[in-house]
């Protein structure tokens, strides 16, 4: 390990309990121990924020925004504190930071806050001084100065921007797992450890699926060129490195498959084919929040089409109220619903360059019976709604036609 300034953020899982704590705190006095500067982002211990968003269902039913978040911080602000007196102990000089001491300001909205700006003045001060800043991940304060939550997975998220403020060298994301695979590694047993990938690649990889890091963080270390690292605090190897694309002298074509069953697909039928009809379904539901990812209209016959989409499981009666009253009014026959599909997902920055790709993927899945629903592509990913009963074989040929195994 080459030395610098160095933030390290550790999930849920890496410190959930006080063993697993000792064991980080030992991690990052070796590194210090070694000639680093270390920043440290921590998340709540184990499964903290599920058991304190529990508990306000129990308590309450109105929940408002401001009481949510300064209840789900206090998970954070438990684990950073006690990290810090864990480093005490090996005799490192150590202090916790809430966001907002840390200098997240963030915008209003509460649950799900924006970061604005990060003045890190503090951690500097704490780095200056030979200590190490230990911050609660995924919080900040409003401009309104009310303590606000950055969202589910929000620390991966504390830890690119604090990366970013204080200059790092490299963001290190501890989880549980030892860095991102060529696929799900419970579907394809032989799945591979990607030692490199581009921030391109594997925000289409959390787009479509792959759960980690969260997908806000990868957008934001794109944007500001922050190079990730993303590792194991159990085995404590290299993990995955991230970073801006390399021209390498023999690129895979495909680096890797993801797969998604978090969607379902709907389908308003015998819309009039005429302008205006598309606009004004996608607007209803933009205007409620709902997030549409593929679209397939079909060619018109007599002047009547179907349009089918995609939305998250969770927007599915939501989505359907509101297709059903535009339904009448657009003049079309109606609308019905399918959850029993799922995307499979080949991603490569190599498809830029090689034509071929997405009849390989057809043939693919062709040869294995499985019938393709929907299809959606990008410069570097080709996405295909499939029966969710065969996504496991999806993903298990698709693996292994594009030679992704390990050999
Ligand atoms: N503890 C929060 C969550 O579980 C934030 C995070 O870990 O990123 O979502
Ligand atoms: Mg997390």
């Amino acid at each position: 390990m080459s030395m610098g300034l160095l933030v390290q953020k550790f999930g849920g899982t890496a410190v959930g309990d006080p063993e697993r704590i000792r064991a980080v705190a030992d991690h990052i006095a070796r590194t210090v121990n070694s000639g680093n500067q270390v920043v440290v982002v921590v998340s709540a211990m184990g499964k903290e924020t599920d058991e304190l968003l529990r508990l306000a269902e129990d308590v309450s039913s109105k929940r408002p925004g401001r009481e949510m978040d300064m209840l789900i911080t206090a998970g954070e602000r438990k684990a950073m504190s006690l990290l810090c007196m864990a480093l005490h102990d090996l005799g490192v000089e150590a202090d916790s930071f809430t966001g907002s001491q840390a200098g997240f300001l963030t915008d209003t909205n509460h649950q799900n806050a924006k970061i604005v700006e990060v003045k890190p003045e503090r951690i500097q001060m704490a780095l200056s001084e030979g200590r190490v800043p230990v911050v609660g991940g995924s919080q900040g304060v409003s401009v309104d100065n009310d303590v606000t939550f950055l969202g589910r997975g929000g620390s991966d998220t504390t830890a690119v921007a604090l990366a970013h403020a204080v200059k790092a060298d490299a963001c290190e994301l501890y989880t549980d797992v030892t860095g991102v695979f060529t696929t799900d590694p419970r579907i394809v047993p032989s799945a591979r450890l990607m030692t490199n990938v581009s921030f391109d690649e594997l925000l289409e990889m959390t787009a479509t699926g792959c759960p980690k890091p969260a997908m806000r963080s990868v957008e934001y270390a794109r944007t500001h060129g922050v190079k990730l690292h993303i590792r194991s605090a159990f085995t404590w190897q290299e993990g995955t490195w991230v970073g801006e694309e390399k021209v390498e002298m023999e690129q895979a074509i495909v680096s890797a498959v993801t797969h998604d069953t978090s969607e379902t697909k709907m389908t308003i039928s015998g819309v009039p084919d005429k302008p205006g009809i598309a606009a004004s379904v996608f607007r209803a539901l933009s205007d409620v929040d709902v997030n549409v990812d593929m679209i397939v209209q079909n060619t018109s016959e007599d002047g009547v089409t179907d349009i089918s989409f995609t939305v998250p499981h969770g927007d599915l009666e939501a989505s359907m109220s509101i297709a059903e009253n535009l339904v009448e009014d657009i003049g079309a026959s109606g609308v019905s619903s399918d959850t029993e599909v799922a995307r499979v997902t080949v991603i490569g920055a190599g498809m830029r360059s090689n034509p071929g790709v997405a009849a390989s993927m057809f043939e693919t899945l062709a040869e294995n019976g499985i019938n393709i629903q929907m299809i959606s592509t990008s410069a570097i990913r080709i996405s295909c709604m499939v029966a969710e009963n065969q996504i496991n074989e999806a993903v298990q040929a698709l693996h292994e036609t594009f030679g992704l195994a390990e050999s």
